[in-house]
């Protein structure tokens, strides 16, 4: 038997991102015995590069706002194919969500008469983003950790989780180990969180940081809860495209919600060439109506260049393909004509610097050059919208790594929001779950067996590194089951993946288990293979276009396609396993809305 230390709880919390962090808080409120687990630092997790801001209709810069007009675009903006209950409560929690943030501390940017302000975003039908300039997920990351500290939650950091334990069909905890010593923890648990976020590690172009390797759709896939919409991949329109070296960086909405415009190498506002019928009767339709939104928004058709991301981005793509083009395969994305430079140094800071400092250019004079990149996964594990319990006993999810809530597009600002409203309810889920068992049993045979398998790459005597293998799946995935998808190019992508899988289990490390990046690289593979097969042949099952899945061979949205998710699982075999399921059926009094 392996050497390992010990830790029981009533609720582990996997994840110290916003989603992680809120549910931890409510567990601990509710008076559990609560410990927060994460890889890297605590307050280094994704969520602290969120920028533009967090979405809740508080109507504070429109007074018509309110929670039905933010479920309806979200609803649109997720093609309908979202889980109504989840977005229902998401639009009608948000608002209180964002007001605790300041109560427990948040400094949001003000309007004059000393309310928060909120911007303008892509798919939302008005200015709605409570923001801190573009450094929203810093102020709510800091809030959220400074009450998560008081509240007395053991906090286990660098310390990464590879796999659930079972106690019959009952999760039990998890087994972990310190990325420092490499060292084996043993987390004995009556409920657990995943708050683990995304999978953008598994494509080649992306504003995701290396902790995104799917590692809680993996785990939760593993210990047989199910996965929804995997072929759902939104690639934000704007990420930077030069220099090399920071291709993928995001560029937040944000720019264009300030004024920021779209143009191709003809200087062409090409935006206007692609309002889908949808979106038709509120957007502008000539620059002229557009511009006079940006100053005056009374008139209120908005700009074509705040569409939601799937269509911007896949009108960026048709550009640059048709040879309108940036010279390094982006488009032009200008500020500096509409606003004054104080403007844009205030309320784009970040913008500014990572411009002057990694591109060389100077964005209060000169335009940016933009495209597409792999921003976040609508796919995530299936969960109960009330209780984010997964469908495996003991089990709960919330924020990136959980689905349904944002269907097959997420509108920008959106995930901030998620984060609160479902941390929280899984907070909420695991507490009243964890009352109501007594302490689970460990099963060492499932620790021993775990740790010979995260010990084998030390014991192997051929077989080849991580890297390539990690790299191999980034550019397949990019170029098979990225933008826009066909059948043959997904059926390639799935033989590809599995070529790749029979390489990663003869995967070799050098060294020790003390910190060994090219060892851990090596035990975020198995869920970077996971995730990407999940997305490859949900997207091939999938034979129609909506939100950010896009198929040639099918280019339209299909009704039958749009009332079902498709779900994920792992079948009696051990084979992955693909069908669907239908939407649960929203009330007439929801529909409604959608009717006036
Ligand atoms: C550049 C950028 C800007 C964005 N801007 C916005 C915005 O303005 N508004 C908005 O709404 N959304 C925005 N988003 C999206 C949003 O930030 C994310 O979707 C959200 O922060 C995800 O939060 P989370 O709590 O689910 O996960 P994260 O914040 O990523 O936290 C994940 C946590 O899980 C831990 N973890 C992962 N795997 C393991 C493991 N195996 N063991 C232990 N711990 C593990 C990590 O260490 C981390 O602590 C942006 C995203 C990016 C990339």
């Amino acid at each position: 038997m392996p050497e390992y230390e010990r830790h029981d709880y009533d609720v582990i919390v996997i994840g110290a991102g916003g989603a992680g962090l809120r549910a931890a808080i409510e567990a601990s409120a509710r008076g559990c015995r609560t410990a927060l687990v994460c890889k890297s630092l605590l307050g280094k997790a994704h969520t602290v590069m969120a920028e533009g801001g967090i979405a809740a209709a508080l109507g504070n810069v429109w007074p018509q706002d309110n929670w039905e007009v933010h479920f309806r675009d979200t609803m649109r903006g997720g093609k309908m194919l979202n889980n109504w209950r989840m977005a229902q409560l998401h639009a009608q929690e948000a608002p209180e969500r964002v007001r605790e943030l300041e109560e427990w501390g948040a400094l949001f940017d003000r309007t004059n008469d000393g309310r928060i302000l909120q911007r303008d975003f892509g798919g939302h039908r008005y200015a709605r983003l409570a923001h801190v300039g573009d450094r929203t997920g810093l102020e709510l990351i800091r809030t959220l950790q400074q009450h998560a500290v008081h509240k007395g939650i053991d906090v286990f950091m660098e310390c990464t989780v590879t796999r659930l334990l079972k106690d019959g069909d009952r999760v039990s905890g998890a087994v972990a180990y310190w990325r420092e010593s490499g060292n084996l923890v043993v987390f004995a648990a009556k409920a657990v969180v995943l708050a683990t976020g995304g999978v953008g590690k598994a494509f080649a172009v992306t504003s995701n940081s290396w902790e995104y390797t799917g590692d809680g759709h993996a785990l939760a896939y593993e210990a047989g809860a199910e996965l929804i919409d995997m072929e759902c991949v939104q690639f934000h329109p704007t990420g930077m495209v030069w220099p090399p070296s920071v291709r993928g960086i995001l560029v937040t909405e944000g720019v264009r919600g300030d004024g920021g415009t779209l143009r191709n190498s003809d200087g062409e506002r090409f935006m206007f060439d692609y309002i889908p019928d949808f979106f038709r009767a509120e957007t502008a339709d000539t620059v002229a109506e557009a511009d006079a939104w940006y100053e005056d928004k009374e008139n209120n058709r908005r700009t074509p260049d705040l569409l939601p991301r799937d269509e911007v981005a896949r009108a960026i793509n048709a550009e640059v393909k048709a040879g309108r083009g940036s010279p390094h395969g982006g488009v032009f994305l200008d500020i500096a004509a509409r606003r004054p430079a104080e403007y844009i140094r205030r309320r784009l800071p970040s913008m500014y610097h990572q411009f002057k400092q990694l591109a060389d250019v100077d964005i209060t004079a000169q335009s940016m050059e933009v495209g597409p990149t792999m921003h976040y996964i609508m796919g995530g594990v299936r969960v109960d919208a009330d209780t984010a319990a997964t469908t495996v006993p003991g089990l709960f999810a919330a924020g990136e790594c959980a689905g349904g809530m944002h269907g097959a597009n997420r509108l920008g600002g959106n995930s901030l929001s998620d984060l609160v409203v479902f941390g929280r309810r899984a907070g909420m889920g695991a507490a009243a779950d964890a009352a109501a068992v007594d302490a689970p049993a460990v099963d060492d045979a499932q620790v021993e067996a775990v740790a010979a398998e995260m010990n084998a790459p030390f014991a192997r005597e051929d077989g080849e590194g991580p890297y390539d293998i990690q790299r191999d799946l980034q550019e397949t995935m990019h170029t098979l089951a990225g933008i826009i998808r066909t059948e043959a190019e997904l059926l390639e992508a799935r033989e590809r993946i599995a070529a790749l899988r029979e390489r990663a289990a003869r995967v070799r490390v050098h060294g020790h288990r003390q910190y060994n990046p090219g060892w851990h690289l090596a035990l975020d593979l198995p869920a970077l293979l996971t995730v990407s097969e999940a997305t490859a042949r949900a997207a091939n099952l999938r034979r129609e276009s909506r939100g950010g899945h896009t198929r040639d061979d099918y280019p339209d949205p299909d009704d039958g396609w749009g009332g079902r998710n498709v779900v994920v699982r792992r079948g009696a075999d051990g084979a992955m396993d693909v069908s669907t399921a239908p939407l649960p059926e929203m009330p007439a009094e929801l529909r409604r809305l959608f009717e006036e």
